[in-house]
């Protein structure tokens, strides 16, 4: 049944769940079935016992490490997804009489703003959803709230692939971070809170990321329930019920590989990298249409088109027969998206390009 990885992994371009490094799956797999001679996995150990306490512990630090934070800020592991804090967020830090200003310039953007104005008062500081190429707002076209609670940005749109380069600046900025986290240095405790689904940057789906400034936990109203409330989430350090520990050990381990890789310096470098090599190819002849404004183009979510919708099927098809998944674009936006994580090698990268040149040699 067993195939060694370098015979059977192919270059997996999905957005998420997206491909995780192999170190990471072959670390998991040697200890699978017996933890570091504890003789059971670590799937099978108590969130309250020393093997898991070692591994909250290693998660905890090493995003803290990773992102240059100090005590200003709090680790959350908690579940349910970006999507569920789409809610949560606003349960937490939009109190009676506020406003929260959002951004709404993709396909994320809308659900946050839409799960937002369930729980209260929403101003949307610009739509841009509609203009082609598609694009972020530029910080002077906000139009901004007096005092709002927060300012709530998506920094990459992994459908549409626009990401922020230069954030707006905000009191109590709100990211969601989901598929860019950890790929670029940014000043991580400049923000108010963050949050990350971690299927993208940080290993499979189960856990969210949630950093929060300390002085934002006590914004909560007391209506709403304590599985929710970052405070009670932050009091007992994530383990308020059961977390989901095989994930929350998976980041431990990306986290740690990150490290490894010389932290978010070194690995935004590569990302750069990749990016670029992708994009110069898009840019060097008419065949390839790049679906983001220049400026707005994303380096974790890569879209563009092809001559005609027929080519683009033909593409995805051959790029499949390549060893090469996942390079359809979402349905809203059509055309090709290649998601290029952190775990996505540069061979891939230059795979994919190899195969666009031949391609367009082909039927160009
Ligand atoms: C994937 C994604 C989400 C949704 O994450 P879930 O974990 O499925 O809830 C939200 N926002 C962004 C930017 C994403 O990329």
């Amino acid at each position: 049944m067993y195939k060694h990885p370098q015979m059977s992994r192919i270059y997996n371009f999905s957005a998420g769940p997206a491909t995780i490094p192999e170190a990471v799956l072959a670390e998991a797999q040697e200890h699978l079935l017996n933890y570091h001679g504890a003789g059971f996995s670590i799937m099978e150990a108590s969130h309250r016992g020393p093997q898991y306490d070692a591994v909250h512990t290693e998660a905890t630090a090493n995003i803290k490490e990773l992102m240059g934070l100090g005590d200003t800020h709090e680790v959350l592991f908690m579940t349910g997804g970006a999507t569920s804090q789409f809610s949560i967020i606003p349960m937490n830090l939009l109190g009676e009489g506020k406003t929260a200003d959002y951004t709404l310039d993709g396909s994320w953007a809308k659900k946050a703003v839409a799960a937002g104005k369930k729980v209260g008062s929403i101003n949307v500081a610009a739509d841009v959803r509609e203009d082609r190429p598609l694009r972020l707002p530029r910080i002077d076209e906000l139009q901004l709230t007096d005092n709002a609670a927060y300012l709530h940005v998506t920094s990459n749109e992994t459908i549409e692939g626009i990401q922020w380069k230069e954030f707006p600046k905000h009191d109590t900025l709100v990211s969601d971070m989901s598929s860019d986290i950890l790929s670029r240095k940014l000043d991580f405790s400049s923000f108010g809170l963050i949050y990350a689904g971690a299927q993208k940057n940080l290993g499979p789906s189960g856990v969210t990321l949630v950093i929060v400034r300390k002085d934002l936990l006590e914004a909560a109203d007391d209506s709403i329930p304590e599985i929710m409330k970052y405070s009670v989430q932050a009091s007992k350090n994530s383990l308020f019920n059961t977390p989901p520990t095989f994930s929350i050990y998976m980041l431990a381990l990306t986290t740690r590989w990150m490290k490894e890789q010389g932290g978010v310096e070194a690995i935004q470098v590569v990302n750069e990298r990749k990016a670029k090599t992708l994009y110069d190819q898009i840019d060097s002849s008419d065949y390839w249409t790049g679906s983001a404004a220049v400026e707005n183009r994303s380096d974790m979510n890569v879209t563009f088109r092809l001559p005609s919708e027929d080519l683009e099927a033909q593409f995805l098809k051959e790029a499949g027969e390549n060893g090469m998944s996942a390079l359809k674009g979402h349905r809203s936006v059509g055309g090709i998206r290649a998601s290029i994580y952190n775990a996505m090698p540069e061979a891939g990268v230059e795979t994919l390009v190899s195969f666009m040149k031949a391609f367009e040699a082909a039927n160009g």
